[in-house]
């Protein structure tokens, strides 16, 4: 059934552990992540990124999303991720969307407060929760990073405080070490600052760039007060994995046998991530 993100990060602050959120930019990703929740009884949130428009539009993948989630047998939230402009995350909810992510992090603090205020007061009217993101996470899915690169972009938890009272958000995304994409070296998350920005906002928070932290960083993250992580790269490259295999062990002649491995090789990702996230 399609619920809210408040709902699901209920279900994980109740449970004091963390729910997996996947980007789905085919209908293959959409069915694996979809299958791997299913198998594990646990709620899901799947996400449309808006740089991912160039890959599949969202008036494909939306309306797909939102009807595979209301059939689904656990609760599954339909987001927008790291929406850009009030338009897009406007056609997310007329989608039916039950939730947006902005992204207002690369503007000057004010500018920020004024975009996500402006998109928190819009999802009201849909009944919609709202994601916003103060420090940068940086990087981009395709490309990798350096993660020295980043450590002067950490969340300020003063600052978070402020921005979540100015905004009336929902949940935080934060920026505590992680980066997008794949790493070049080994990501050091700030532990000490995820449980102060979590004390002084008292509101979930979202670690994007999950893909490459340890099974023990991630489980401390969780444990310091993380609710939400977004994973996408490892489990995209599963499926890359999986196809490049079959086509070096078998003569294959239809793109179904191609679409079918990927799937299920992204699927044991999900699992894997989502045993991970619940703390199994
Ligand atoms: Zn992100």
């Amino acid at each position: 059934m399609l619920v809210s993100m408040n709902q699901v990060l209920k279900s994980a602050e109740d449970r004091q552990c963390c729910i997996g959120a996947f980007d789905t930019p085919s209908l293959e990703i959409l069915m694996a992540v979809l299958k791997a929740a299913e198998k594990r009884n646990e709620p899901v949130i799947v996400q449309h990124a808006q740089l991912h428009e160039c890959e599949i539009p969202i008036d494909v993948i939306g309306p797909i999303m939102v009807r595979m989630a209301e059939d689904a047998l656990i609760p599954v939230c339909v987001m927008l991720d790291h929406g850009e402009d009030i338009a897009y995350v406007k056609k997310a909810l007329s989608l039916g969307f039950s939730a947006v992510m902005i992204d207002g992090s690369s503007l000057p603090y004010e500018e920020n407060v004024r975009l996500t205020r402006a998109v928190t007061d819009l999802a009201k009217e849909y009944n919609a929760d709202v994601e916003a993101e103060i420090g940068i996470v940086t990087g981009h899915e395709g490309r990798v990073y350096d993660i020295r690169d980043v450590s002067e972009a950490y969340t300020e938890p003063e600052l978070a405080a402020r921005f979540v009272k100015d905004t009336g958000i929902d949940a935080l995304a934060a920026s505590v070490g992680t980066v997008h994409g794949f790493y070049a070296t080994k990501p050091k998350l700030d532990f000490e600052r995820i449980k102060r920005i979590r004390e002084l906002t008292g509101v979930p928070l979202v670690m994007h760039g999950g893909s490459g932290v340890s099974v023990e960083d991630t489980q401390m993250a969780i444990r310091c007060g993380i609710r939400k992580i977004n994973y996408f790269s490892y489990m995209s490259n599963a499926g890359v994995k999986a196809v490049k295999k079959l086509l070096e062990e078998q003569d294959v002649k239809y793109f179904h046998e191609l679409a079918n491995a990927a799937i299920l090789a992204m699927e044991e990702d999900v699992l894997h991530a989502m045993a991970m996230f619940a703390l199994d």
